[in-house]
């Protein structure tokens, strides 16, 4: 598997380094070929190249079985307009691979319940896969304008009805292999396009008879997301509602450095951690890599199909959480038993312990 590796800016370096290690642990205890290419993004492309998302960056992109990428953004940069910006490059190879369903976990660890705002007993439990949009609705929709003559405004949210049915197939087929519900997020009562979704929804869910359908309108979801996060497993929304809701359900997690997510359904599917390059901790060893670590996992579940080591990478990593090593966002005072670690000696733990499971599923088998 050819994997392009875009680390860019701040943390995305560290958190890219140790990811790719326990990619590489993965390969050599499965037997797999995974190749990875370096490529420039962001800051360090603008510096190196001019460009925050060179030619040949994009171009081995596209050659490749998958990208993983880190974070993009440096403030030294912060004075120049969008368009020329590092994060300008991650917009221009979110756009370039075409991916269209932005895969979104939000899980509660019991052992992080503290740094919830929700109770424990609210959150326990609680694993959500958020299915967004990510190519349609009113983030795209023309025509869009400011008139600042009129002193008017107008967005357009659009969908056709066939890329409401690719998006929910891949949430359906996602539900099939987990528990086997979706939840499709709407605002029926007072949008057309709504309609639109909640009917080419339920057209695709009828293909579906072992998954379970339910609609929710998107504020009263707002609320169910909050009181009860247990009651959901693939929530399927559109890029606006998607991009408030996933936002939200982060809190259930309760820090940005555990967030994966994965962008399919494009010419190569796109994997990186949800936080951003993190300027003032760069260099600094507090980075938590886990976030990048689970996306690894996302990209072994999506792209390589090695569903497996998916599961063992993030069984690995509630080991190490649950044996009380926190990396500096995660350590809460007066914790008994914590330990706080360092970027580095959070992946090795996730590594060691990835070894030890490992190693016993194949003793296992050998029995
Ligand atoms: P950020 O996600 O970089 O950081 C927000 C806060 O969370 C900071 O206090 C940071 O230290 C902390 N944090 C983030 N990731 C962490 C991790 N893995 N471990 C420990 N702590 C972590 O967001 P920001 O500060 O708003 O933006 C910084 C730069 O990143 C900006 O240039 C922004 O444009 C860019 N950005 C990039 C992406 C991306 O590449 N996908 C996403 C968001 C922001």
């Amino acid at each position: 598997m050819k994997i392009a590796v875009l680390a860019g800016d701040g943390i995305g370096p560290e958190v890219t380094h140790e990811a790719i290690g326990i990619l590489r642990a993965v390969a050599d205890l499965g037997g797999y070929d995974f190749r990875f290419q370096q490529l420039l993004i962001g800051g360090i492309a603008i510096t190196e190249t001019g460009s925050p998302l060179p030619r040949a960056t994009l171009d081995a992109c596209l050659e490749s079985d998958a990208v993983l990428l880190g974070a993009v953004g440096d403030n030294k940069f912060n004075s120049l307009s969008p368009d020329k910006r590092p994060e300008a490059g991650l917009l221009q190879i979110r756009q370039a691979l075409g991916g269209y369903a932005n895969l979104r976990p939000s899980v509660a660890y019991k052992s992080l319940s503290i740094n919830s705002p929700l109770r424990a007993e609210v959150t326990e439990g609680a694993d959500i896969l958020f299915v967004r949009e990510l190519l349609g609705g009113l983030y795209f929709g023309q025509p869009r304008q400011w008139d600042r003559e009129t002193g008017e405004a107008w967005n357009t949210m659009r969908y056709t009805r066939d890329e409401v049915v690719r998006v929910a197939r891949v949430a359906f087929d996602l539900a099939a292999k987990r528990r086997k519900k979706v939840t499709s997020v709407d605002k029926a009562n007072v949008l057309e396009v709504s309609q639109l979704w909640r009917a080419a929804v339920t057209e695709v869910g009828a293909e579906y008879p072992g998954v379970t359908l339910e609609h929710q309108l998107v504020d009263s979801m707002a609320m169910h997301i909050m009181n009860t996060p247990r009651n959901f497993d693939v929530v399927l929304t559109e890029n606006l509602f998607g991009d408030i809701l996933s936002d939200e359900a982060a809190v259930i997690t309760g820090s940005l450095g555990m967030l994966p997510s994965a962008t399919i359904g494009g010419a190569v599917n796109l994997y990186e951690p949800v936080h951003g390059s993190a300027p003032d901790i760069a260099g600094t060893g507090k980075a938590n890599p886990l976030g990048a670590i689970l996306t690894a996992a996302m990209l072994l579940r999506h792209s390589a199909k090695l569903e497996q080591d998916a599961a063992a990478i993030e069984a690995s990593v509630i080991k190490v959480l649950d044996a009380g090593y926190r990396t500096a966002d995660l350590a809460r005072g007066n914790q008994p038993g914590q330990q706080t670690v360092t970027t580095r000696e959070m992946a090795r733990l996730v590594h060691n312990a990835l070894n030890e499971s490992i190693d016993r599923s194949q003793s296992m088998h050998a029995v």
